[in-house]
């Protein structure tokens, strides 16, 4: 099932980034094609208007031995051959529409160009058209661009006065050009294509990563929270069942069951309150309220609470306050993650022994750290212990009821406050859990990392 959106989600992602690199190809391609086309295209057109320009410019030569636009048009054109190109020509037609230049551009051209008809309404329009020739069996077009012009009877050019002349210009190789433009772009887009294909797969597959590894990290915190909420549920079902075969006991009678039972609903109570908590800062909905704290007054609200504790359990709690004056931070939060270390501090201490806090600020930075004598965090134990329900010892823990939350939560809440939680020995025994928040540096940016 799981694998099956995984495969699902995967083709997405391939599909997606696939259709992106095609539409990219394919508007690429057809910016790069347009821009050649119209490249093409003035170039016709600056050749037809250039021929214009020069025809109404011409003055008659005296001995040239003929009117025309160029020398080499001067000259007849040779009849079109199979592979002849003919490039630029211009017909003089007489007002009724009769071509007056035929003999000077030879009879194979004219052949060619005697269908042509003059349409005046066709003046200074720039138009297409298409000429058939036929050797032998073998029929050809020729694809032509025309400008028609009306030469003004003022021109000296007697050959052009008065007369209307229509220039051609041949696109054959043009067209040519443009059609095998058009296969090498088609071909080098299909390449990159395939080479888009490939790196569609590889995004894909890589984008998929770091989902799979959430989704994984999802299953096993639900199914760790199942586990966790199981035990309580097992015990308190187990107490209540047994009260039931004693129905005419007394409370009193029956206080330790009833106490063992309020405790797994305490436990239970605070596994949820860690749990919401969790995943409250997974779903972005915590957000962090920094405001100014007298730091003497925020440590004595967790020392009031904590100090008869400790008495209470026979260890000594002593603390150490080297900063003092406001500092930023959202002080519920970091009385929470304080609470945790301390919690775990007492818990992990042995009757007798001691915990320190210790408070400075040191470059810009709040140090908290909590130090205690108690067992300590083996080495290998150290970069996992901020993970959620990691925990080093599982006997330790079953005789001091955690469920691997706390130190998850205290990182998550020093996250939210830019900041960095670590874990080292204490000598000569015990663990020393170190809080460090930057005080000066705006905190509105918290890391989005999870721990
Ligand atoms: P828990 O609620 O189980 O204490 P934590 O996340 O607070 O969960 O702690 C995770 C693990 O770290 C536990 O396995 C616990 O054994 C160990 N640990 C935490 N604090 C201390 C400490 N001060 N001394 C020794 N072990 C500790």
């Amino acid at each position: 099932m799981a694998q099956d959106a995984t495969k699902k989600q995967w083709v997405k992602f391939f599909i997606n980034e696939l259709v992106s690199f095609t539409a990219l190809f394919a508007i690429l391609g057809g910016i790069i094609y347009l821009s050649f086309k119209d490249s093409i295209n003035k170039n016709i057109n600056s050749g037809l208007y250039g021929q214009k320009t020069e025809i109404l410019r011409s003055q008659r030569k005296a001995k040239s031995g003929g009117d025309s636009i160029h020398p080499y048009r001067a000259q007849a054109t040779p009849p079109p051959t199979d592979n002849a190109t003919f490039r630029t020509h211009a017909l003089i037609f007489d007002k009724n529409g009769r071509i007056e230049n035929a003999g000077m551009i030879g009879q194979g051209a004219f052949s060619a160009f005697q269908g042509i008809k003059l349409v005046k309404r066709n003046i200074n329009k720039v138009k297409g058209l298409v000429i058939t020739t036929q050797f032998g069996t073998k029929r050809s077009n020729h694809y032509f661009m025309t400008l028609l012009i009306k030469v003004p009877r003022t021109s000296t050019n007697s050959t052009y006065s008065g007369k209307y002349v229509l220039i051609l210009q041949n696109i054959d190789a043009d067209l040519l050009a443009m059609e095998s433009f058009k296969k090498s772009l088609f071909i080098t887009l299909l390449i990159f294509w395939a080479l888009a294909m490939i790196i569609a797969y590889v995004l894909s597959r890589s984008s998929m990563r770091p989902i799979l590894v959430s989704w994984k990290k999802q299953r096993e915190f639900s199914a760790d929270a199942a586990h966790e909420l199981r035990t309580p549920i097992t015990v308190i079902q187990n107490q209540m069942e047994y009260l039931l075969t004693k129905p005419k006991q007394r409370i009193l009678d029956e206080a330790a069951s009833i106490s063992t039972t309020l405790d797994e609903v305490n436990q239970m109570q605070t596994l949820i309150k860690r749990l919401l908590m969790l995943s409250r800062g997974d779903a972005n909905i915590i957000q962090i309220q920094p405001k100014s704290v007298d730091l003497k007054d925020w440590i004595k609200r967790t020392f009031n609470i904590y100090q008869p504790l400790a008495e209470n359990q026979h260890k000594t709690l002593q603390k150490n306050i080297l900063a003092s004056g406001q500092v930023i931070f959202d002080p519920d939060l970091m009385h929470q993650a304080l609470v945790i270390l301390l919690d775990n501090a007492l818990k992990y201490t042995p009757t007798g022994g001691s915990i320190d806090v210790l408070i400075k600020r040191l470059h810009g930075r709040l140090i908290i750290s909590v130090s205690d004598t108690g067992p300590g965090i083996p080495d290998k134990d150290k970069r996992n212990i901020f993970e959620r329900f990691y925990r080093v010892d599982q006997s330790r823990n079953t005789k001091t009821g955690g469920n691997g939350l706390g130190l998850a939560i205290a990182k998550f809440i020093v996250q939210q406050h830019n900041g960095k939680i670590e874990v080292r020995d204490n000598y000569p025994h015990g663990a020393v859990f170190q809080i460090s928040i930057p005080i000066t540096r705006e905190k509105r940016h918290p890391k989005t990392d999870k721990p």
